[in-house]
Formats: structure tokens, C-alpha cells, sequence
């Protein structure tokens, strides 16, 4: 495992060299190491009075015993030598070609290497320079002198190996850490590359119609399972508002041609069929529209209904225009899912001069909510969890927008609309707004929270008006209503007006989900949909 990490390690300095200053000793430990290893067992210090090569620092000195009759320890020990003053002495014998006994003579007193100037070796890497004399003092008393010079000296060549090898370790920690900025720097400069191109790539992305047929794959795999169509069919609120416009507006649908972008099921088409259209175009890029054949085949309209599975974006049309647009395309807070962009392009691209959009109106409503417990168990639960604090989570938790049902008891406000969209007219820059606001307080207390929903209006040309809410005040809808929290809750008196802005826009990275800001005082408190 070590050597695995060294291993990467020592790539991964070499693979950064360009980004660090990268100071290159490594190079001369090498060198060193090569000397010490080329040296090994060969003749290589110099006699310090003759020109003798001698094996090792302790042969040399037994030499210069033996031959030149002087004790350089005893010199040493004399003059109490100490670690400037032995490479001094060696390098003034050397420089000044002494003779032995002028050492052994001199009286006390000032000596003659105290110059600075013999710091500077006469012979380069001399092994004498680098034996330390307390050592040799050590080795000579233990008579290492004369019984194992060699074992003395790979002892200190194995000093030597450590210290110079722990001086690897520490340039390399340093290399390794300036590479670990290097990669530090990388990252940064990538991510920001990444986050421009996404921006970039998704800067225009006004659209849903946009978006690539992958990167919308996991929206309509959810519409192919049955059980989204059951919660939707069973939301009677919703179909029955739709089947009852058509039913109750026949005058509308008889002989028209009506295109039902998102058919699901189908229900809408044979709602329509019913309602006495002609002809009704069943678009849907989902898996579903197979069991809806399947359902229009048993209950025999499918000489009034033809499908067309697609996005209805990319999907040609078997008529050139149609008279009335059907869909139910309203996601949480309205808006959410994007789909009416996919509604708009159809509009655009199909409907008849005077032709109709149904639903047509639709109104966005907010409301102060009051309520302290929900306020409690969705914030303050945070502050102790099982004795821990992890209040840091509420950071996570407020930004986003959660979808409930909001107790009609716990409102503090009148509601008000702050956006209606026209289908008939609306363009799809005006699907990202900003409003003010006012909230018309009536109960005193604290505002825990704000509470979004929206209305829907069969209206234009209809001789019985049909229209429901998914408001807190009413029967809840699979919608429920889309609650902003807010962490510091904001103190109100009945009576008062509650102001604020509001800002909805997509979400550049998912053109689907919304951002949602409020200013509420001084707060700017932005959400997420998704
Ligand atoms: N009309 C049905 C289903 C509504 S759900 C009903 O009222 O019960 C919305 C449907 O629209 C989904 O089945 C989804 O697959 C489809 N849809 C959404 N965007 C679409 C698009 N751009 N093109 C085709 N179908 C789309």
C-alpha cells in the first residue's frame, strides 16, 4: 500500500512540473547519492600530508599515525577542537601543506586555522569534512581504529543516507504540497469552466422545447407509469373541472378540431368527443399514450380521437390548423414542470385565427401562514436532534419549497393574486416574472411561512363559466400548496400590510424547476421548486 502511494505520489509531482516553481534539488541528492555509492569499497581519501588515497576517514588517520607519526585525534583533543575548528584545521592543513610536527608543536595560545577563510574546503567533498570529530574521538577510544575502520565508516555512511534521505522526505512533502496547490488551482480553473459552458449551454434555455430529447427522458419516463394518471384521475376537483367545461359548454366543441397536447390517458380527448368535436389530435411523448389507444378502442371513439406519440415540439400534425387547444398542464405553483411552454409552441404553431386555449385564465395567489408547530417541526427540530445540534441543516432545509397541504386555520392574511397568465396570449418570456405584493394581515402574530397555489378558469366564450382552486380554503387538490418557509419568522398585527416581491424564474440548469425570490422587509429570501 506504502509503495502504492509513493508510487502516486512521486506521479503525481512529475506530472505538475509547468505549474510549480519547483525548485530542483532532487538533482543533487542524486548526485550525492551516486558519489557515496561510486566511492564504496574504492581508495578516495586523500592522505592529509602525502598524496596517499586511502580507503576510509579512520584508514586515513591510522595512516597518518603510522607514516607521518601524528594522532590527528590527539591534535583534537589538545586544542579542544570543536566542529568549525576541525574543518578549519583540515582545510589549513591541506591548504598550507603543514608538516606533521608543526601540529604537534604549537604552544597555546591563538591557533593558526582560526581564520575564517579555512572554512572553504581545499578539496572538494572531502570525506574528512564530513566525519564529525566527536565521533572520531569516539571510534579511536573504542579502538574502531584498528579492529573495523569499515564498519565504522558504513555506520556513518548509514548516518549519513538517513539524514540525506530525510532531506529527500522533506523536499518532496514540499514539492508534493505546491503540487497539491498546482492541482487546488486546476480544479478551480475547471470547475469554472464547467459552470461557464452549463451557463453557456443552458443560457437560452427559455424552453422546455429546448431541451434535448435525453435530457427529458427521466420527465416523460414518469408519465409512463400508470400511477401519476390514477392520482390524476382521481383528483375529481381537477377532471371534473375539465369535464364539466366541456360538457357544460357544448356550443364550444361541436364540430371543432381539437388538439390535446399531453393526452395521458386520453381522458381529456374523450371528454372532448363527448362534448361534440370532430376530430381530436391526442399528442403525447410519454409511454402512456399505448393505454390510451387501448381505452379509446374500448370505448369506441377511436374514429373521433387519433394519437400521435411524440414531443409535441417535434411531432408533425395531420392538419394544418386546429380550433381548440385542450391540456392540463399545470404543475405545483403553477408553473413548475414548465409544461405551458410545450402548450405555447402548439398554440403557436396550430391554433386558428380565433381559435381557443383551454383552460385559458390562470391566477397565482400568495398567503401568510401563522403556525408555529409546523414552523417548530420543520426549523427548530434542527436545533436538537437526539442531544446534537444541527442547526447547520436548516440552510439545507429552508431553501426549499415543500408541497403540502396548508391548514386553512393557520392563514394570517386575505390572499392575493400576484401573477395571471392569459394561455390565449401570454409569451413565454412573461412565464418568468417578478410582482409586488401586499398581504392584508388579519391575525396577530408571527408569519412562519408563505403559501403559493393557483386558480383555473375555463372562461373565454363559455356560457357556463367553470373555474377551481387549489387554494388552502377549498377541497385540497394532488396539487396541495407550495409552502415557503421562513427560518426567522416575521412578526405582523392585524391590520397590517405585509409587502414584498416576488420573482419566479426557471431554474437555468433545469429549465423545469423554478427558483422562486421573495424581498420580504429587508430579507431576500430565494427558493427552490423541484
Ligand atoms: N391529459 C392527461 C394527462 C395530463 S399529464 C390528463 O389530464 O389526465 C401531462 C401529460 O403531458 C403527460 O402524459 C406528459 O407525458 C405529456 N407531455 C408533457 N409535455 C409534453 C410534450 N412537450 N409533448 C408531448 N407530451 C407531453
Amino acid at each position: 500500500m506504502a509503495e502504492r502511494a509513493d508510487t502516486h505520489a512521486g506521479a503525481d509531482v512529475e506530472d505538475m512540473p509547468e505549474l510549480s516553481d519547483g525548485d530542483d534539488d532532487f538533482g543533487d541528492d542524486e548526485a550525492q547519492w551516486q558519489w557515496m555509492e561510486d566511492h564504496d569499497g574504492s581508495p578516495h581519501v586523500t592522505c592529509l600530508f602525502c598524496d596517499r588515497l586511502l580507503n576510509s576517514v579512520l584508514d586515513t588517520l591510522q595512516h597518518c599515525t603510522v607514516e607521518h607519526h601524528i594522532n590527528l585525534v590527539d591534535v583534537i583533543n589538545k586544542h579542544h577542537v570543536d566542529d568549525y575548528s576541525y574543518i578549519k584545521l583540515i582545510n589549513f592543513i591541506r591548504s598550507t601543506k603543514c608538516e606533521p610536527t608543526h601540529l604537534m608543536g604549537l604552544p597555546d595560545g591563538p591557533l593558526p586555522w582560526e581564520s575564517d577563510d579555512f572554512l572553504r574546503p581545499v578539496i572538494q567533498d572531502d570525506p574528512l569534512l564530513q566525519t564529525d570529530p566527536e565521533e572520531l574521538c569516539g571510534q579511536q577510544g573504542e579502538g574502531l581504529s584498528t579492529c573495523e575502520p569499515s564498519g565504522a565508516e558504513s555506520r556513518h555512511a548509514i548516518l549519513q543516507r538517513a539524514n540525506a534521505a530525510e532531506e529527500r522526505a522533506r523536499r518532496s512533502e514540499d514539492a508534493l504540497a505546491r503540487a497539491m496547490e498546482d492541482l487546488h488551482k486546476l480544479k478551480l480553473l475547471a470547475q469554472g469552466l464547467v459552470l461557464n459552458a452549463e451557463t453557456r449551454r443552458t443560457a437560452n434555455l427559455g424552453s422546455v422545447a429546448e431541451l434535448r430529447d435525453d435530457e427529458d427522458e427521466a420527465y416523460f419516463s414518469s408519465y409512463g407509469h400508470y400511477g401519476i394518471h390514477e392520482e390524476m384521475l382521481k383528483d375529481k376537483v381537477r377532471t371534473e373541472s375539465y369535464r364539466d367545461f366541456m360538457y357544460s359548454n357544448p356550443e364550444v366543441f361541436r364540430d371543432k378540431v381539437v388538439l390535446d397536447v399531453g393526452c395521458g390517458t386520453g381522458i381529456l380527448s374523450m371528454f372532448a368527443a363527448k362534448a361534440g368535436a370532430k376530430k381530436i389530435i391526442a399528442v403525447d411523448q410519454s409511454e402512456i399514450i399505448y393505454q390510451a389507444m387501448d381505452i379509446v378502442r374500448s370505448n369506441q371513439l377511436e374514429d373521433k380521437i387519433t394519437f400521435l406519440k411524440g414531443r409535441i415540439e417535434d411531432i408533425c400534425l395531420p392538419v394544418e390548423k386546429v380550433d381548440i387547444i385542450i391540456s392540463e398542464w399545470m404543475g405545483y405553483f403553477l408553473l413548475f414542470e414548465s409544461m405551458l411552454d410545450s402548450v405555447l409552441v402548439a398554440r403557436d404553431l396550430y391554433l386558428a385565427d380565433g381559435g381557443s386555449v383551454y383552460p385559458d385564465l390562470c391566477n397565482i395567489s400568495l398567503a401568510a401562514v401563522g403556525d408555529k408547530q409546523k414552523h417548530q417541526e420543520r426549523i427548530a427540530f434542527w436545533d436538537n436532534v437526539y442531544g446534537f445540534n444541527m442547526s447547520c441543516m436548516k440552510k439545507a432545509v429552508v431553501p426549499e419549497a415543500v408541497v403540502e397541504v396548508v391548514n386553512a386555520d393557520t392563514l394570517i392574511s386575505e390572499p392575493t393574486v400576484i401573477q395571471t397568465i392569459d394561455c390565449n396570449r401570454v409569451c413565454l418570456s412573461e412565464l418568468e416574472f417578478a410582482s409586488d405584493f401586499c398581504l392584508k394581515i388579519t391575525n396577530t402574530g408571527d408569519c412562519t411561512a408563505i403559501v403559493g397555489y393557483f386558480d383555473i378558469f375555463f372562461d373565454k366564450g363559455c356560457c357556463n363559466k367553470v373555474m377551481f382552486s387549489t387554494g388552502p380554503q377549498v377541497t385540497k387538490t394532488h396539487w396541495k400548496q407550495t409552502v415557503f418557509l421562513l427560518e426567522k419568522p416575521l412578526a405582523v398585527q392585524a391590520g397590517e400590510e405585509l409587502r414584498g416581491k416576488i420573482t419566479v424564474r426557471k431554474n437555468k440548469k433545469d429549465p423545469r424547476s423554478l427558483l422562486v425570490t421573495f424581498d420580504l422587509r429587508d430579507r431576500k429570501l430565494t427558493y427552490s421548486l423541484q
